[in-house]
């Protein structure tokens, strides 16, 4: 990943604010990405300068390592480390709608651990639904096997281990303006914009690790 230590910066997207309309509007992007990732880099950072001994850690170290540290600082490098990686790794999941669904290794795994994609979209979506309050749902490599998860806040599942291969941020904050509270129809609609050849590209990175 791209400046993945101490200094962090906001990498600006790979497509513009208004690129996934009409599923996600360019509002929220710009928000979205301009100032809700820029406070979670703007406070990772200003964490990090006080403690120069993290400095050195990559952000996946940061997060694996977080348990380890004590209070205040474990909280908020949890929250602050977590919200940069997993805002870039929902960020970067996204690309203008195409109505194809790809056929590569990941969708035939799908297949095989859901048994069709129309069987995971199921699950996917029940999962996002089923965060309480804010959170993400992840599609995660796990011991051999595809696996649905959620996180609470800016949890990340490479805390626990998990390798994430695609994740939805259900905060209210990702489709407010919009979908208002409809959280089902954002969900629907971010399936539009899923890149199913990125996520696939980190499925086969997580094979390799
Ligand atoms: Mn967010």
């Amino acid at each position: 990943m791209e400046n993945n230590c101490y200094p962090f910066v906001n990498i600006p997207l790979p497509y513009d604010d208004s690129a996934l309309e009409p599923y996600i509007d360019e509002q929220t992007m710009r928000l979205h990405h301009d100032k809700h990732l820029q406070t979670y880099i703007d406070n990772l950072n200003s964490a990090l300068e006080q403690n120069p001994r993290l400095q050195r850690l990559t952000l996946e170290q940061l997060i694996r390592t977080a348990n380890c540290l004590s209070e205040p600082l474990k909280a908020s490098i949890q929250h602050n480390a977590g919200g940069v990686y997993n805002h870039r790794f929902f960020f970067s999941g996204l690309k203008p709608p195409v109505s194809s669904i790809p056929d590569n290794r990941l969708l035939r795994d799908i297949d095989r651990f859901f048994g069709s994609y129309n069987a995971f979209k199921e699950c996917m979506k029940k999962a996002a639904l089923s965060v309480f309050g804010s959170g993400y749902a992840w599609l995660v490599y796990e011991r051999g096997r595809l696996k649905i998860v959620t996180t609470a806040n800016q949890d990340s599942p490479l805390a626990q281990g998990a390798c994430p291969i695609l994740c939805i941020d259900v905060w209210e904050h990702a489709y407010y303006l919009k979908h208002y509270n409809k959280r089902a129809d954002y969900i629907n609609d971010w399936f539009s914009v899923v890149d199913f050849e990125q996520a696939n590209l980190q499925l086969l990175h997580c094979l390799q690790s």
